[in-house]
């Protein structure tokens, strides 16, 4: 599927960003621009900022930003097209796909096409083939009700080594891109075989819905098989940024405020069919900063609920540190020896399970009794470690009060005082805070962009020649038109400002010249993270810009501020090559040569002169 560029840009030109941001984000007014508290990353006060007459957010906490497309495949994990589609559907414009074979949005359709055409050949082989007998036998053991196992998609893979592959040939798929997907793999004879054999199939929804990805669980178990196999990552799965889960159990999580993390498919199946419907599992990688990113969007207390066994404590205690770092409310539930959640809500019922959740200790109590049941606090080298350790985790957590509260009960602990402990807390946040610093600068020393981002070419040029970039990222098309007649982008100096106005003269010509539409040209992000600055902060960066707009009528004196920025940056051209020119006389002695000079000079400063304001009373005169 592909959408012409044009009907994107009319789909984005009737929506507004704010209306669409607003239904996701609380927005507040605040002068022309719209503030609110960044969906992207965790922060108390807002640095999310959106502007309406330029239709582009940007988060000045965490440098994310772009236009209303941009937002919605950041917020709700979906592709640019999914994207255009959701708009189209808001403002009810009536979106004809044209058929295509050509562009990246297309490809991933075709990965999606593959990945359901083999969700429903493992489906089909679960539900209707002799040979998924055995795995129907087995999710009945297991428990687990036939309507549960429809709503998850659940299929199983034959145990042959071609039986997907001859489906995948009789309904023509793309076989490399099949390959790409992991459902089959090429020998070194160039045979192709299917990846998933004898397995229970768990598909891998995104959040809205789509098969991104397969979870295999082997029958029988063998010593030649790993117990899971799971699709490679690919341009339509990134392990990291997928929970399983989510998308069945996002309405609940959004509803009780409050989700419940498990490990493996099985487990939160068997809650959700128990009436649990709050859980996403992590599906065997521990946690990211990715996914503990994309659940913010849906509350910010979970309870870690996880096995016992020395691996499920690990996973518990670094899923811990990643969630306190995005502001989460942390609760950890270790379940009795020998049970997992599974076998646990089927001994013991929905209430006993609900109880077992609100009984969840905090992560500090849940460190120390880890510990000590470690024998780790009795010695005092060890206990030293843990404290020490636990101080740290404690710094990761941006409400100060919380942190006030966990020292206070960490000090009682320990029967320690508690000034000791904030000493050696504020120690811990200051040396982060110097660690961090210089490894900042030497990222932003590596680029040439450190002499804009810092302003600290304030000569004429660099000045007038940065008014004009921000004038063509204005969406007028009168300043844009005067700009482009006078200026090209090779007279600009700075190579930057080059890159940048070639970007613009290249949309200006179809007719795309929107802010919103340019920003998301803009391929490298802090050339794109410069305009970004420019665009919020005009105001502060032109001082001309309050003399002209006096009356509060800005947008009225735009056209004679771009006129005059054009004069400025014809007058400092003018006086570079005078520069030049009279260099040339001073090195010279040749008579022809400096009288060729001189009547150059005098030109330029004729035009210089014209040039100036008020030029024509003085030729008048
Ligand atoms: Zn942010």
């Amino acid at each position: 599927m592909r959408i012409p560029e044009q009907k994107i840009d009319e789909i984005r030109q009737s929506a507004n960003i704010v209306d669409i941001i607003s239904t996701h984000v609380q927005l507040k007014k605040r002068g022309k621009n719209f503030i609110g508290l960044c969906p992207f990353h965790s922060e108390k006060t807002p640095s999310f900022v959106v502007s309406e007459d330029k239709q582009i957010y940007r988060c000045f906490g965490c440098a994310s930003g772009g236009n209303i497309f941009k937002f919605l495949m950041d917020y709700k994990n979906i592709s640019f097209i999914e994207a255009v589609q959701e708009i189209a559907d808001f403002i009810g414009y009536q979106l004809k796909m044209e058929e295509s074979n050509k562009g990246e949005d297309d490809e991933l359709e075709i990965l999606y096409d593959i990945n359901l055409t083999a969700a429903r050949f493992f489906t089909d082989t679960l539900y209707k083939s002799s040979e998924g007998e055995i795995a129907r036998e087995y999710l009945k053991k297991r428990n687990i009700k036939p309507q549960i196992q429809k709503s998850f998609g659940l299929g199983f893979a034959p145990s042959g080594w071609n039986n997907f592959y001859d489906h995948a040939i009789a309904n023509k798929l793309d076989l490399e891109k099949t390959k790409l997907l992991g459902l089959i793999d090429k020998k070194e004879n160039g045979k192709f075989y299917d990846k998933y054999r004898g397995r229970i199939i768990f598909p891998i929804f995104s959040p809205n819905g789509r098969v991104i990805a397969f979870g295999g669980r082997i029958l029988e178990n063998s010593e030649n098989a790993a117990k899971y196999l799971n699709s490679p990552e690919n341009p339509i799965y990134l392990k990291r940024k997928s929970l399983y889960g989510l998308y069945h159990s996002k309405e609940e999580i959004r509803k009780l405020d409050k989700v419940i993390l498990v490990e493996g498919y099985l487990d939160l199946i068997s809650l959700f069919q128990n009436g649990v419907k709050n859980v996403v599992a992590s599906s065997g990688t521990s946690l990211t900063e990715e996914q503990v990113q994309l659940l913010s969007r849906f509350t910010k207390n979970i309870v870690v609920l996880f096995d016992s066994d020395e691996a499920g404590q690990k996973a518990a205690l670094r899923s811990i540190e990643i969630l306190i770092k995005s502001d989460f409310e942390v609760k950890v539930a270790l379940l009795p020896k020998g049970e997992d959640p599974d076998s646990y809500i089927q001994k013991n019922g929905k209430e006993v399970f609900d109880d077992f959740i609100s009984r969840a200790q905090n992560f500090l109590e849940f460190r120390l009794r880890i510990f000590e049941e470690r024998g780790m606090l009795s010695d005092p080298n060890e206990a030293t470690k843990v404290i020490r350790e636990t101080v740290r985790i404690i710094a990761l957590v941006n409400d100060k009060i919380k942190q006030g509260l966990l020292i206070t009960s960490l000090a009682k602990k320990f029967n320690l005082r508690e000034k000791m402990l904030e000493s050696e807390l504020i120690d811990y946040i200051n040396k982060q805070s110097q660690q961090k610093k210089p490894q900042k600068e030497t990222e932003r020393a590596s680029s040439g962009i450190l002499e804009l981002k810092n302003n600290r070419d304030k000569s004429s040029t660099a000045q007038t020649e940065k008014e004009l970039i921000r004038l063509l990222f204005s969406g007028d098309n009168e300043i844009l038109s005067a700009i482009l007649h006078d200026i090209e982008p090779s007279d600009f100096n700075s190579i930057i400002f080059k890159e940048l106005s070639r970007i613009v003269v290249e949309n200006y010509e179809d007719g795309l010249i929107a802010p919103a539409h340019l920003i998301e040209q803009i391929n490298d992000s802090e050339l794109k993270e410069y305009v970004f600055n420019l665009l919020f902060n005009e105001e502060e960066i032109s001082p001309k810009w309050s003399e002209l707009s006096h009356n509060g009528e800005i947008k009225k004196d735009k056209i004679e501020y771009a006129i005059d920025s054009i004069r400025r940056f014809k007058v400092n051209r003018i006086n570079e090559q005078l520069f030049e020119l009279n260099k040339k006389i001073s090195e010279t002695s040749d008579s022809q040569a400096i009288y060729e000079l001189m009547k150059s000079i005098k030109d330029l400063e004729d035009e210089k002169r014209s040039l100036m304001p008020n030029s024509k009373n003085n030729n008048e005169e």
